[in-house]
C-alpha cells in the first residue's frame, strides 16, 4: 500500500476513536457468549466474525442474542450449512449431523436471517482500515492456521487490519519480520478470566482472530474474545471461563454427539 494511501487512512480514522467487541465462532453456545458479554467492556459496536451456529445446543437464542447486540455480521460455513445454502459433503459426519439438527431447531424467522449474511470481507465506515472475513480475506472457508497460511493473504490485503475466525484460535499474524512465527495470547491461569494487551504497530499489517466463544480448539477452554482499540491502536485477547457444565448438558440432553459436548471440557 502507498505510504500517502494509509496516511489518508490512519488519519481518517484517528478522527473516530472506537472500541470494538469482536466475537466469532459461537457455535450457537449460549453459556459461553453470555460468559463474554458479562466480561466484555462496554464498546461500541460488535463485530461477529460468523459461524453463529452448529455443533452447540441453542441455535436460537444465540441468534436472538447476537442480533441485539448489533448488525455487523460475516456468514461462516457452518452458518451457511444450517441455511442450506452449502453441500454437506465437505463436513465431516458429526459436523454434518449438528448442521441438520441446527436447521430444523431453528425459526424460520432465524433461517432466513441466517440465510441473508454476507460473505466477507465486509467493511465498516467506522474502521476503515479495517477487514472482516470468516476464514481468509481470499476465501470465506480457507483456513489460517499456521504463518504460512497467512502469508498469502497479508502480502495481498489493501487494509492493515483484518480480523478473521474460523480456526478457534486465538492470536494474531504479522508482516512484522521480527513476529514471522506469529502471535499467541500467554495467559497464567487456566480457569480465570485474563486479559492480554497487544500493542499494534503502524507500517505492519496484521491478520488477527479473536478466538471462538463458543468451541476454542487452541487448548484453553474458556471462552475467547478480542476488542479493538482505534485510538491506542491496540487489541486485547480476553478469556473467560463460563458455565461448561451447563453447555455439555444441552448438547446431551438435545441428543448431539457427545464428542461436541466432551471436546469443549479440553477446548480441542
Ligand atoms: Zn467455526
Amino acid at each position: 500500500m502507498p505510504a500517502s494511501v494509509r496516511r489518508a487512512i490512519i488519519h481518517q480514522f484517528a478522527r473516530c476513536k472506537v472500541r470494538i467487541l469482536l466475537l466469532s465462532d459461537i457455535h450457537s453456545n449460549v453459556e459461553a457468549l453470555e460468559g463474554c458479554v458479562a466480561a466484555a467492556p462496554v464498546c461500541d459496536l460488535v463485530v461477529n466474525l460468523g459461524d453463529i451456529v452448529g455443533y452447540g445446543a441453542n441455535p436460537n437464542e444465540v441468534i436472538e442474542r447476537s442480533r441485539s447486540m448489533g448488525k455487523h455480521f460475516v456468514r461462516g460455513n457452518h452458518d451457511k450449512a444450517a441455511a442450506g445454502l452449502m453441500d454437506l459433503k465437505d463436513f465431516n459426519p458429526i459436523a454434518g449431523m449438528a448442521a441438520l439438527w441446527t436447521r430444523e431447531q431453528l425459526s424460520p424467522e432465524n433461517l432466513e436471517w441466517l440465510r441473508g449474511l454476507p460473505q466477507g470481507p465486509i467493511h465498516i465506515p467506522e474502521v476503515p482500515q479495517a477487514q472482516f472475513v470468516h476464514g481468509s480475506p481470499i476465501d470465506e472457508d480457507e483456513y489460517v492456521v499456521t504463518p504460512r497460511d497467512a502469508l498469502e493473504p497479508l502480502m495481498a490485503t489493501k487494509v492493515p487490519l483484518t480480523f478473521f475466525g474460523h480456526s478457534h484460535v486465538q492470536g494474531a499474524f504479522s508482516t512484522n519480520p521480527s513476529e514471522t512465527g506469529g502471535l499467541r495470547p500467554i495467559y497464567k491461569t487456566v480457569g480465570q478470566k485474563e486479559v492480554m494487551e497487544m500493542q499494534l504497530k503502524q507500517g505492519v499489517e496484521y491478520l488477527i482472530n479473536p478466538g471462538s466463544v463458543g468451541q476454542p480448539r487452541d487448548g484453553d477452554w474458556r471462552a475467547a474474545f478480542a476488542v479493538f482499540e482505534s485510538e491506542e491502536y491496540r487489541v486485547s485477547f480476553h478469556r473467560v471461563p463460563y458455565n461448561l457444565k451447563s453447555a455439555q448438558d444441552r448438547i446431551l440432553a438435545a441428543n448431539l454427539p457427545q464428542r461436541l459436548a466432551t471436546r469443549l471440557a479440553t477446548g480441542r
